[in-house]
């Protein structure tokens, strides 16, 4: 058991305010293996605080642009050289096939650190605009303050970084709250971050069991701006509350993503990307593509390779290299997708796969759930409503385009979905009617931190990522220069004392 996680506070590590911890577990064993200082409220207010001098007093907000970008590439030269521990920490923690954490996950924080670089480094914080009556015009972006970023447990490494990375290279400081199931890697990007030489209080770490450090973040008036990544349900608990003092705030949060396959598709190609859509991380991907649109004329065939591709699924532990898909998170997600399965099976949908926990020896105590596809699927059900968050695929047949894109945008959620097909201009037609922030085309998930990402409808607000999630933690500032009393001339009402003198 390692005893050694702390809060980051201040450029320090420290324990909790009440002197507690938590445990983190292993979700290939269901053991803990670790446990970590569990901050609350106090916690928060000491994290603010250090924070709020960091930005107020401190150099980093005054700092340019490229000077920041040093720093960010210097956090992205760390990750790198420390890419094993991070990934076997993150495999360990929150379940990661080693394959993923390895490969994605590692890379993509790299990526991140370095991409927002670039934008700091590029983008100039003031641009002159036109000309008008005389005064010229600026704007100009300056970083917001004090953010409080909370995500969630499934991807936290890459989370952490695409909060961290923009905020700091904007020049804002910032407190993290990690999920309380996989805070671990969140940590060591933080330290990672000291150890790049990232002044005191600009990044701090807030990890916490129970929900009174993230409540004090959100809604503390000493905070500018919220950045959240979760489900809608608490999304709309943080804007309920960041409304206090208007904090500014960036929702990422749930989807029901719709994998469109048209006739004429390469067959091959998209069962198996219809597979990894799905099951990728064991469907615990907001982006999931866990409605699959097959149209009538293919389905039988597909569905028939589907579920023979899906029966081959390696599951085991997260550690194993040979792993397709690893753990669920917890004992509770376990729950909540065996509770939906009962659901679909009691709504009518044919069960073609899975359907239940899957033992792996040695390893009995994990959370381990079996691929699981439901045939006969109408978008009215439950299964196709209501985001799971596990490996559980819903398969809904139609007709033609009208219909794969009504059935594809009747949900609550607009995140992203899929199309897959032969013909590229038939994929685009049905791509720009599909209500989503993102849509792939014969592939997904390709989520890059240069190109924006975030969701319509009660998928979001706001936007991660490229230069438009940047300025999201930027605020605009237009200043207007009068030369020699330009407007005053032009304008007879601007002048209060001109009917006295007259
Ligand atoms: P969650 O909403 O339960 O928790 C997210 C975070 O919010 C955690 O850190 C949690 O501790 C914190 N939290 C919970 N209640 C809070 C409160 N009252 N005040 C402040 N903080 C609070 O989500 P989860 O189960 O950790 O993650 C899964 C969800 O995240 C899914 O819905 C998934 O779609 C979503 N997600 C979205 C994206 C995206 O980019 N849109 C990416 C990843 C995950």
């Amino acid at each position: 058991m390692n005893n050694g996680y702390q809060l980051l506070i201040d450029n320090e590590l420290c324990s909790a305010a009440s002197g507690k911890t938590f445990e983190s577990i292993d979700p290939s064993s269901g053991e803990p293996f670790a446990t970590v200082a569990d901050g609350g409220a106090e916690d928060a207010q000491r994290a603010i605080a250090a924070a709020r001098r960091a930005f107020d007093g401190g150099p980093w907000a005054r700092m340019s642009g490229k000077e920041r970008a040093e720093q960010l590439l210097g956090v992205a030269d760390l990750v790198k050289k420390h890419a094993g521990e991070l990934a076997e920490l993150e495999s360990k923690d929150a379940g990661h096939t080693l394959r993923v954490a390895t490969n994605a996950d590692v890379g993509m924080v790299v990526s991140t650190f370095r991409v927002f670089a670039d934008l700091a480094s590029r983008l100039e914080e003031e641009e002159l605009l036109a000309e008008s009556q005389g005064a010229r015009n600026i704007l100009r972006r300056e970083p917001m303050g004090v953010c409080a970023a909370i995500t969630p447990w499934n991807f936290p490494m890459q989370m952490a970084a695409w909060k961290i990375a923009p905020a700091i290279a904007a020049g804002n400081a910032v407190v993290i709250k990690p999920s309380p199931f996989a805070p671990l890697t969140t940590l060591e990007i933080g330290r990672l971050c000291v150890e790049a030489g990232i002044p005191a209080g600009v990044v701090n770490v807030l990890p916490g069991s129970g929900v009174s450090a993230g409540e004090e973040l959100v809604s503390s008036p000493l905070v500018d701006k919220v950045a959240f990544t979760g489900s809608t349900e608490t999304g709309r608990r943080i804007m309920q509350m960041a409304s206090s003092n208007i904090k500014k705030c960036t929702l990422e949060l749930g989807g029901k993503s719709a994998s469109i396959v048209l006739d004429g598709a390469d067959l091959d190609y998209a069962v198996d990307g219809a597979l990894w859509s799905v099951f990728f991380h064991d469907g615990q991907v907001c982006s999931a593509g866990t409605r699959l649109l097959l149209q009538q004329s293919i389905h039988d065939e597909f569905v028939a390779e589907l579920v023979k591709r899906a029966d081959d699924l390696l599951i085991g532990p997260a550690s194993d290299p040979a792993t397709d898909l690893g753990p669920l998170i917890s004992r509770p997600q376990l729950e909540t997708v065996e509770r939906y399965v009962a659901i679909g099976r009691a709504d009518g949908a044919d069960l073609l796969i899975g359907g239940e926990r899957a033992i792996v020896e040695g390893h009995e105590g994990g959370y381990y759930y079996r691929p699981t596809i439901f045939g006969g699927v109408t978008s009215s059900m439950r299964i196709a409503q209501e985001e799971i968050f596990g490996p559980v695929l819903a398969v809904i047949p139609f007709a033609d385009e009208d219909e794969a894109i009504r059935v594809a945008n009747d949900s609550v959620y607009g995140l992203a979905g899929a199309v897959w097909s032969g013909n590229e201009d038939r994929a685009l037609e049905v791509a720009r009617r599909m209500r989503t922030g993102t849509v792939w085309i014969n592939d997904h998930h390709m989520i890059n931190p240069r190109f924006p990402f975030g969701g319509y409808k009660q998928s979001g607000l706001g936007r991660e990522h490229g230069e438009i999630g940047f300025n999201e933690f930027r605020e605009i500032k237009h200043i207007h220069l009068d030369r020699g009393g330009q407007t005053r001339a032009r304008h007879p009402w601007w002048d209060l004392t001109v009917p006295k003198r007259a």
